[in-house]
């Protein structure tokens, strides 16, 4: 969501993508609340036994078979994994072929059906749970719509689909299920999880969607959108805020990191800050947030921690 604030401050307002880019926000942003909304309503279950939830899930069968899971619950009796869907408009569960078709605003938009998302990460999560040697526990599947002025036209079939508010029952009806696995088995999961749950990379935008890096807009930029003015070595002033920007040289990189590429040499960093003090870039770069790549002439910089990075 960051990134794509930033990149839409950093294009220029006519840029022929910038009205999908907008639309995307638009729909992280409502995806993220959903999935907020749900994370509520799951810590209002009332649960008999040790459970573990774990929101944007990943589980790596083979370097090319990953699948991705909105949240997904383990307790000793059963796996439960959710697909979150926060859609307004009309919605067609369509099955042959799967396809989600939104109506909104008098036009049809289709989307990837969240029924195969669900039966495909399914799929790829069982295989590992049976190399794992854990193949006992049965998966349950669920589509949450944490929007109630969704109409359902055409309802699913395949997997249940529920709204948010019945989230707590559908779940304490399962949570009756026997127990299956230990839990010595339970934790002994969990760490396979834990190892295997890699944390998601972010790729930059430019490279998603495929725009040339002339295209971005240098320099430091204020939350507001106007290019700030350097008044001192470290310094930028807004003329617009009639106010200091805070960690202008931080956001600026982060804002390359993000947007333009994954690494930087210093040449790149000079030109991206508009600032030509080779020394300053050099004492910024050479910090514990970023990783040195290569020989003194052609050494790049990469994020260390992204998570850590901008807080
Ligand atoms: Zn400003």
């Amino acid at each position: 969501m960051y990134a794509h604030k930033r990149l839409i401050k950093r294009l220029s307002p006519d840029h022929q993508k910038i009205e999908a880019i907008i639309r995307q926000l638009e729909n992280v942003t409502a995806g993220f609340n959903g999935e907020c909304r749900v994370d509520q309503m799951v810590q209002e279950v009332l649960f008999n036994k040790h459970f573990y939830y774990f929101p944007n899930f990943e589980c790596q069968l083979s370097p090319t078979r990953i699948a991705q899971i909105d949240s997904v619950l383990l307790t000793q009796s059963y796996i439960l994994l959710i697909e979150i869907k926060n859609m307004r408009g009309t919605l067609h569960f369509q099955e042959q072929p799967y396809q989600l078709i939104q109506e909104l605003d008098g036009q049809s938009i289709a989307y990837h059906c969240p029924q195969m998302q669900l039966l495909r990460a399914s799929d790829t999560f069982e295989r590992w749970l049976k190399n794992m040697k854990f193949q006992q526990l049965p998966i349950y599947k669920t589509i949450i719509m944490p929007n109630n002025r969704t109409v359902i036209k055409t309802a699913p079939t395949t997997v249940p689909l529920i709204m948010s508010k019945e989230i707590a029952l559908f779940i304490q009806k399962i949570n009756e299920l026997p127990v299956v696995i230990s839990e010595a088995q339970l934790e002994a999961l969990i760490h396979s999880i834990n190892v295997n749950n890699k944390s998601y990379k972010h790729r930059p935008l430019c490279e998603k969607y495929n725009i040339p890096i002339e295209q971005i807009k240098k320099g430091i930029i204020c939350h507001c959108g106007t290019s700030g003015i350097r008044i001192s070595e470290r310094t930028w002033h807004c003329p617009k805020c009639q106010a200091v920007i805070p960690n202008a040289i931080k956001q600026t990189l982060y804002d390359w990191f993000s947007i333009c590429a994954e690494e930087i040499t210093i040449t790149e960093c000079i030109d991206f800050l508009s600032c030509n003090s080779r020394t300053l870039i050099s004492r910024v770069l050479n910090n514990n947030n970023y990783i040195a790549i290569g020989k003194t002439r052609s050494r790049r910089f990469k994020l260390n921690n992204e998570e850590t990075f901008y807080q």
